[in-house]
């Protein structure tokens, strides 16, 4: 795996995990704000409900009481005209809801549906229990409620609502006398409801948490970007080319600029591998120069050098792009050719030998060397290639040296 892929790979899994947690904690907090808005919104409209019940007992009803003879008002009755006050911000805002359920109502419309009848119950059972909340509904009807329950704490509320022949005429001749009497002290006997749809509030927390969610993509996107770049620039460029070099230094001649013994061996593996797949013919010429170190004796130890330089360019010359030179050592010379059988190996071996001994080299004048050529057998390995190829070069130096001399097929 490379280093690239492990970084960001461990970019990403530390990327994965925060995002995680920050996307957890963040929606449960902006959902939590919504719920705590819808909240603190729903406690002021059950207070301005109060406020329309309070203002009704106190500033209406002693000008005008429902107790009048000549006529019922049915707006004197706080229950009444908050619900009818509140009714109208619903023309601006549907989705708001106040009700004053009863059990038993004098107002038909107040009667409790068997939802709200559930939580009246609770608050009958517990007397302690002043208000309940909760959410209530799915999707678009989702909405948060508030419920107070409604107790009748005065005697003087329960004139029009104890019998019938204690109600003002007017109330009985408009709401009749079956329902709305017999009603207690001290005993819920139903409840003021608010209800505040909780879709919009929802929805802005998720449009916000998206807008979160993608600002952080973003970031992370120029963060990953960032250190990318970062990491390329001073880690793996710098790497890739200390990696080259270090390649270089463990497989090049310096001198030569020619591939080294280990490096040869490698390829030649390779190309064995080719050879023996493809049903190719593959040689190599080993090639050593006569009388080298003379040449260093003579014109100086630079000089050799500059010959063992111009030799490696003249084989170079005549060799194609598949073929591999290698420096074996010393003034020693390996060549691998591949699909070439050992008579092509032998042409080649021979138009080397022509194109050093033939053309003087500077300062040092003709110089010549010896070949072995061998071709592969399919059963050696490439040592003893190798060693064949040897013997042949040792009896070209010792059959007189300038020549190129075919190596022994392997005894097998
Ligand atoms: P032969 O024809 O039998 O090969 O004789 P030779 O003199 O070429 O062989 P010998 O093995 O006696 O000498 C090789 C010389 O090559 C000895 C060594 O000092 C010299 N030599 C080895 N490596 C280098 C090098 O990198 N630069 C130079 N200038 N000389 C080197
Ligand atoms: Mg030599
Ligand atoms: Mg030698």
């Amino acid at each position: 795996m490379s280093l690239r892929l492990k970084f960001n790979l461990i970019l990403i899994v530390i990327f994965l995990l925060s995002l995680a947690g920050a996307a957890f904690y963040y929606n449960g907090y902006l959902e939590k704000n919504a719920i705590n808005d819808v909240r603190s919104n729903s406690t002021v409209l059950m207070e301005t409900a109060l406020a329309i019940r309070s203002y009704t007992t106190d500033e209406i009803q002693p000008h005008l009481s429902p107790m009048n003879e000549k006529r019922f008002y049915p707006q004197t009755v706080p229950a009444f005209a908050a619900t009818e006050t509140l009714r109208r911000l619903r023309d601006k805002f549907p989705a708001y809801e106040y009700k004053e359920a009863m059990l038993n109502p004098t107002n038909p419309r107040d009667r409790a549906t068997d939802w709200e009848k559930v939580l009246i119950e609770k608050f009958r059972a517990d007397p302690t229990q002043t208000e309940l909340t909760g959410i209530q509904g799915e999707g678009v009807q989702r909405a948060m409620y508030v419920a107070r329950p409604i107790i009748i704490k005065q005697a003087q509320c329960l004139v029009c609502h104890s019998v019938p022949a204690a109600a003002p005429a007017t109330m009985i001749s408009v709401y009749g006398d079956k329902n709305g009497f017999d009603w207690k002290m001290n005993e819920p006997l139903g409840m003021q409801i608010v209800k505040l749809p909780m879709l919009y509030p929802l929805e802005k927390a998720r449009e916000t948490f998206n807008s979160f969610l993608i600002s952080l993509l973003v970031t992370f996107a120029l963060m990953f970007i960032a250190l990318n770049v970062v990491l390329s620039g001073l880690v793996i460029e710098p790497m890739a080319r200390m990696n080259k070099k270090l390649e270089e230094l463990a497989t090049k001649d310096f001198l030569t600029d020619l591939v080294n013994r280990r490096r040869f061996f490698e390829q030649l593996e390779s190309a064995m591998a080719e050879a023996r797949v493809k049903k190719t013919g593959l040689s190599i010429v080993m090639l050593d120069i006569d009388f080298f170190k003379r040449i260093n004796d003579t014109f100086g130890h630079d000089s050799g050098d500059v010959v063992l330089k111009n030799t490696a360019l003249r084989v170079r010359e005549l060799l194609r792009g598949s073929d591999c030179a290698a420096r074996f050592g010393g003034e020693e010379f390996v060549l691998m050719l591949r699909e070439t059988r050992i008579d092509a190996a032998l042409a080649i071996a021979e138009a080397v030998r022509g194109k050093i001994s033939n053309v003087p080299f500077d300062l040092v004048g003709t110089v010549s060397a010896s070949f072995g050529v061998a071709e592969w057998n399919l059963h050696e390995d490439g040592r003893a290639l190798i060693n064949r190829a040897d013997k042949a070069l040792y009896v070209a130096k010792q059959s007189g040296r300038n020549r190129v001399i075919r190596a022994e097929d392997e005894v097998l």
